[in-house]
């Protein structure tokens, strides 16, 4: 088996894998850097993100508002010292991706125009019209493609990390071209794989969003943080999942039952005068109260209540929300300068992931994590919409620069070791492809896994639902073992990469249900039923879901606090 070496590897090209690689490669001209993608880097989820990203910019704001928006968002179980310095990088980043050629869109004067967000007490959020996402990861595209030191593998599936010595020592990655395995060797590993959404049934995520990452670590012996957290965006279409971004009631949207009330006005959801501008947890669990007392609109695809942006007239709408206004023609025929929208909750963002510290670092030496894959604690229970592009490029950097120190002072692994692993895991490949024999359908068990997590770990949770939906995925997880597969063929096997895939989820899926269930309290996300209110006396922790063999072990990790003290999350 052929083994490359590079001195640090990236997993991932959206934005926070891209960020790393040029953090290193300016840290380091003569640093060798390897990026590995499932997909070419322009298709990484970050290219659909619409709304913006979070900075201060305007003289009226300031870093406290933001950190203290962010730690209140995030119910207070945000990490303050990360919180902290997210803020203080948050403009230099966005300016640095001016410079790189990102067009954030202007205010008449020639400054950099923002937008409202849910949660976030005054316009912060950045933005290139509505196809955000589009203009920062070809802006950081284009811009790594400066530096000859950043090695590109493209379509190139990271199926195991190499662990020696206590050390992680690289990677096996399948060229999905030519089904060949390959050894990747570096002496350090940033996983930037992005969230787990896809898990999920009903989901904004793109169809690459399967936790391959969190997999990857938690196999290698690496916890899971925060895992129940699981984000549901208010506004989604019904059937397809696809979004309508935030920006749509940041730039004055109404939301409407089926009476035609604005309930987040009319009756006390918590969300106090910010009404549609309320955090998504909150106005997730608006809606479906909503729906549940019966004033919601029954559709084909499900009950769901309206958007309404009539009021904004079709200027504002071209010039502020133009593909807002494209989704919503093409995908449920409605134009929303004359018609309501319909949506309803979705999930959107996993706030858990690889646990790690400030530096992006894992327990494992060696191995790293930034971006939406890793759970660096900044958005706790609830991640405030925009932070999360701004979060990819304040610590995409930063751990790009400390996994390049941390390489710079380690060894090379020996080859025989990685070879043996190599052969390993491509003999546990090859008798997966096309493996006939199996009695087990993928997309059955696919189907049932992402039932059980809707049923158990919806927008809101209970005792039993959550045992239940454990036991299903312990039992699933099981049923994998016996996969029958039936393309045997090598090259571009879509089956064989949705299969693995498929293991990933069910990593993930069991991660989130049994991390919830001891979770007996509701904070942010995470709602229970027979828990209604937040105990800080026994819940103010990270939970950590660890590996083992036996069904996932449950762990506790201490919250940083600082200059704020837990208090009720009112708006
Ligand atoms: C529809 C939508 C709209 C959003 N809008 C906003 C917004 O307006 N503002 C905001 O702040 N946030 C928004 N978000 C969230 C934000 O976009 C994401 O959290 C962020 O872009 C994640 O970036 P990332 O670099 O961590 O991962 P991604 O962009 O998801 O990239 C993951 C990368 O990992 C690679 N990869 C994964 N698994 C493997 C593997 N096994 N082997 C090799 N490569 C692998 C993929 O190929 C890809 O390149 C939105 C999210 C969605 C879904």
């Amino acid at each position: 088996m052929e083994v490359r070496r590079h001195d640090v590897i990236i997993v991932g090209g959206g934005a926070a894998g891209l960020r790393a690689a040029v953090a290193i490669a300016d840290a380091d001209p003569s640093a060798d850097v390897a990026l590995v993608s499932k997909v070419y880097p322009m298709r990484s989820h970050t290219v659909s993100a619409e709304g913006g990203a979070a900075a201060v910019a305007r003289p009226d704001d300031s870093l406290e508002d933001h950190a203290f928006d962010t730690v209140k968002g995030s119910d207070f179980l945000g990490d303050q010292d990360v919180i902290q310095y997210f803020v203080e990088q948050a403009a230099r980043e966005l300016i640095l991706l001016e410079h790189w050629g990102c067009p954030w869109s202007r205010n008449e004067d020639g400054t950099v125009a923002t937008r409202a967000f849910g949660g976030m007490t005054t316009k912060r959020t950045w933005f290139a019209r509505d196809k955000v996402g589009f203009h920062m990861l070809h802006t950081l595209f284009q811009h790594s493609m400066r530096y000859a030191q950043i090695r590109r593998y493209d379509e190139y599936f990271v199926t195991k990390l190499l662990v020696d010595g206590g050390a992680v020592r690289g990677v096996t990655a399948l060229d999905v071209r030519s089904g060949e395995l390959f050894v990747i060797a570096a002496r350090a590993v940033i996983l930037c794989t992005g969230g787990g959404g896809r898990a999920f049934p009903f989901t904004t995520n793109g169809n690459i969003k399967t936790g391959d990452g969190m997999a990857l670590a938690y196999r290698a012996g690496v916890p899971l943080k925060d895992m129940e957290f699981v984000q549901y965006h208010p506004t989604g279409l019904p059937r397809t999942g696809i979004l309508i971004t935030e920006a749509a009631r940041g730039e004055g949207g109404y939301v409407r039952n089926a009476d035609g009330e604005r309930f987040l006005v009319e009756r006390d959801y918590g969300v106090g005068t910010k009404a549609e501008l309320g955090p998504r947890d909150m106005i997730s669990r608006a809606i479906v109260q909503e729906i549940e007392a019966g004033r919601g609109l029954k559709g084909t695809y499900g009950e769901y209540v309206h958007l309404d942006l009539t009021h904004l007239g079709e200027a504002h709408i071209e010039a502020k929300l133009p593909f807002v206004r494209e989704l919503a023609r093409t995908y449920v025929g409605v134009d929303p300068v004359h018609e309501m929208i319909p949506i309803r909750p979705v999930v959107h963002y996993m706030m858990g992931g690889v646990d790690v510290d400030i530096d992006g670092a894992t327990d494992l030496p060696g191995l790293y994590a930034a971006g939406e894959t890793a759970s660096i604690s900044m958005n706790g229970a609830n991640r405030l919409g925009s932070n999360s592009l701004t979060e990819c490029l304040v610590f995409g950097a930063r751990s790009g620069e400390k996994a390049l120190e941390f390489a710079r002072g380690s060894s090379d692994a020996s080859e025989d070791v990685l070879r043996q692993q190599g052969a390993e895991e491509g003999a546990r490949i090859d008798a997966l492809r096309g493996k006939r024999k199996g009695g087990e359908k993928m997309a059955v068990i696919r189907e049932q896994m992402a039932a059980a997590l809707e049923r158990g770990c919806g927008v809101y949770r209970e005792e039993s639902s959550l045992e239940e939906a454990c036991r299903a995925l312990a039992q699933l997880r099981g049923r994998y073992a016996d996969l029958g597969l039936e393309d045997a063929s090598r090259v571009f096997n879509t089956e064989l990469v949705a299969a693995l895939e498929l293991g990933n989820m069910l990593d993930v899926a069991e991660a989130v249900a049994n991390s919830a269930l001891p979770r007996k309290e509701s904070r942010g996300a995470h709602t229970r039923k027979d828990y209604p209110h937040r105990d800080d006396q026994n819940f103010l922790y990270h939970t950590l879901c660890s590996f083992d063999p036996g069904g996932p072990r449950i762990g506790k990790k201490p919250v940083t606090l600082g200059r704020w003290e837990p208090q009720e999350r009112k708006y």
